[in-house]
């Protein structure tokens, strides 16, 4: 969990971004703090309408750069001139603000709120199915406060997803620590059978997101969970398993529980079960003992998988963590590698929504998105954004059938037909 220190400047537009990036972060655990100096990262939300607010925006950065132990630039300066941060020698990841929450967890998993209740936001019915993890990775101090993972029963939740269903909930998402050990403390993984029982035991029109699940514990499942995937309509095609490293001896190293090649056994196994998936991963940047070799790895295992959806986080020491005593890599080192990753990343993703375009794709709308556009997400998790939403009479909790048209780098423009 960090302590983050958040500043916004510019439009409403800017400022409607900032309070999702707030939600997001605190939904995952995270605490805001008054000022930079208290923070672990500090976030710049920027605007870029006239040359002084220009000059002033790089001004800011500098200055959060130096009170703060990490900096994360977003906004539409950020992404129209991120160029400018660079020349000016700033040393800040630059993001599409989007990805802002999942920078800061500096590769931690999400904690889950902490009586676990189900929460309704709209549409979207967050259901926390356990908490804690079956891990112990040393960079992490989430651990330290959630411990081993406790899960209630199977009926539990599924009773859970059927009251958030009866409320409205078009999408449940399932959160934890770690989705993928839930039941490992009562002797079974049981991930598999409760999105059977979700599917198959309530009634009503909705589909389920399954929230980040460690390879580790997936590899074990994987034949049974992609299986599940296949047959089910309401369970979004959608992996969210953070591999960290390409490099099985700094996986070693942040005491992960798994290898390289059970994150490659777990994408074969659903390229086997499903026609069309998202796989969605993480890698951590710059870990202290991360050589160049092993930084080439993480790249060529980017390439080879070629996951639709990637956070990269660049490492930064949280007090109190095994890692924080290891002795770190150079700043310079660290960005670079960062740099290249991130460009990595955007071709790898950006290609995955060109091919989109031009197909047709069943949606639900989750969300009002900025202006008169709505969020939508297609089968295998995609985001499609349509606008000029009212129009075509959509709200969030409709379906509908979209042509892709066209596409940013992390998400695609749809039109219904
Ligand atoms: S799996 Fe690792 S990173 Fe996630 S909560 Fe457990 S110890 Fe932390």
């Amino acid at each position: 969990m960090a302590r983050y220190h958040i500043e916004t400047y510019g439009c409403t537009s800017n400022r409607g971004e900032s309070r999702e990036i707030e939600r997001r972060l605190r939904d995952a655990g995270h605490h805001q703090v008054e000022g930079p100096d208290a923070a672990d990262v500090a976030i710049l939300n920027t605007c870029t309408v006239v040359e002084k607010t220009e000059r002033n925006m790089l001004r800011r950065a500098k200055e959060l750069e130096s009170e703060t132990v990490d900096l994360i630039v977003t906004g539409c300066m950020a992404l129209a001139q991120g160029e400018e941060f660079r020349a000016e020698d700033v040393d800040a990841q630059i993001l599409h603000w989007d990805e802002v929450p999942e920078a800061v967890t500096n590769g931690e998993c999400p904690t889950t709120t902490p009586d676990a209740d189900p929460i309704l936001d709209g549409v979207i019915g967050i259901l926390p199915i356990a908490r804690g993890c079956m891990s112990n990775c040393s960079y992490c101090i989430t651990k330290q406060a959630t411990g081993r993972v406790d899960s209630p029963p199977v009926e539990e939740n599924v009773e859970k997803a059927r009251a958030l269903v009866h409320a409205g909930a078009k999408e449940i998402r399932i959160t934890g620590q770690d989705t993928g050990v839930y039941g490992w403390d009562k002797g079974e993984r049981k991930l598999p059978e409760l999105l059977e029982r979700i599917a198959t035991e309530i009634d009503g029109d909705f589909r389920v997101r399954v929230g980040m699940a460690n390879p580790g514990g997936v590899h074990g499942i994987r034949e049974e969970l992609a299986r599940v995937f296949a047959e089910h309509d309401e369970i979004y095609n959608f992996l969210h398993a953070p591999v960290q490293s390409g490099s099985d001896d700094v996986l070693a190293d942040m005491r992960r529980q798994h290898e390289v090649a059970q994150y490659v056994d777990i994408v074969e196994t659903f390229d086997d079960y499903l026609e069309e998936w998202t796989l969605s991963t993480d890698f951590i940047v710059g870990f202290p003992t991360e050589t160049d070799h092993d930084h080439e790895q993480s790249m060529a295992l980017l390439r080879e998988t070629r996951p639709e959806k990637i956070n990269v986080t660049r490492f930064s020491k949280r007090p109190g963590t095994d890692a924080a005593d290891m002795k770190g890599l150079g700043g310079q080192t660290k960005k670079d590698r960062s740099k290249a990753m991130s460009d990595l990343k955007m071709d790898v993703v950006a290609e995955a929504h060109e091919e989109m375009v031009g197909t047709e794709r069943n949606v639900l709308v989750t969300e009002q998105g900025t202006g008169d556009s709505v969020k939508c997400y297609d089968d295998s998790y995609r985001q499609v954004i349509v606008q000029n939403a009212s129009e075509y009479g959509l709200e969030p909790g409709d379906f509908a059938t979209v042509e892709v048209v066209g596409h940013q780098t992390v998400y695609a423009f749809g039109e219904p037909i």
